[in-house]
């Protein structure tokens, strides 16, 4: 039986955690989870998704190391990404790089021979970004990068996370990104509302459409029973005409019967 390699796996969150923690394992991988997450701003959020994280990983009986300098490094996050600002593309790269370069740090010190991450399993990640800035991280520190696109799992994620009753959060991690979501949330909103309005005006068009056929429908059949009324009503005058002309047309009187119809006078015989 080979030897299982132990694989540092960097860990953003629970529900994140749950599908790439168990694809890693069925590959032989001997794992342990780094929370190295400075970005997740405010401190509450940050310790609830720790917190969930650490639930989940004492059930399946996996150890997580915090970050060693989590708190020095939230100092270094804020001058070195929080910088980029609504840059979201350079934002993220430089919020990976701080991550994943903290993690592959602890992985090589701590004896790991490879080094992986759940950011790839949200189809809202930069998956490629991630992939560059796993495989320099590592590198950099002389551990193998294992570089996975866990999108595919991630719809089996979020369905044992909710199942679970995880917490799951709503935004990435920073406080822009938490601005970001809300506002894209609002303008859903307000997008889905416009769409509602929009079909409910089509329905009433519809309605309306309708309504107005029905009635050109119901008044054709009205102008059609009358012509056929009148139709009716003239030719029946015409019959009673025809009738009434030849109840009083001159009968031929019997004088004027042919004379061979007349009987034989005994007065003409004689003459
Ligand atoms: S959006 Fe997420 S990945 Fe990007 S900088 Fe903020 S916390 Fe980091």
């Amino acid at each position: 039986m080979s030897e299982r390699r132990g694989l540092l796996l960097h860990a953003c969150c629970g529900p994140c955690t749950i599908e790439p923690l168990r694809a890693l394992t069925e590959e032989g991988w001997d794992i342990a989870i780094a929370y190295v997450n400075p970005n997740i701003q405010p401190d509450d959020e940050y310790a609830r998704r720790l917190a969930t994280l650490e639930d989940y990983a004492a059930v399946q009986g996996i150890p997580v190391l915090r970050g060693l300098s989590d708190t020095a490094v939230k100092d270094i996050w804020q001058r070195e990404v929080g910088c980029f600002g609504a840059d979201r593309s350079r934002r993220c790269r430089a919020c990976y790089r701080l991550r994943l370069r903290e993690s592959a740090r602890m992985a090589a010190e701590q004896g790991f021979s490879a080094l992986s991450t759940t950011l790839s399993v949200s189809p809202y990640q930069l998956t490629d970004v991630i992939a560059e800035e796993l495989e320099a991280a590592a590198s950099e520190m002389h551990v193998d990068p294992v570089s996975r696109d866990f999108r595919p799992l991630y719809a089996a994620a979020t369905r044992i996370s909710r199942a679970q009753g995880m917490y799951r959060q709503n935004y990435c991690g920073c406080l822009i990104s938490k601005g970001e979501a809300e506002l894209e949330r609002e303008l859903r909103r307000k997008r889905r509302r416009a769409e509602a309005e929009v079909r409910a005006m089509q329905r009433e068009a519809e309605q309306t459409a309708h309504a107005v056929e029905i009635a050109a429908q119901r008044a054709s059949r009205v102008a059609h029973d009358e012509l056929v009324r009148k139709k009716r009503a003239a030719r029946d005058a015409a019959r009673a005409a025809r009738n009434a002309a030849s109840d009083t047309s001159p009968q031929v009187h019997p004088s004027f019967a042919s004379h061979t119809d007349q009987p034989t006078s005994p007065e003409r015989n004689r003459a």
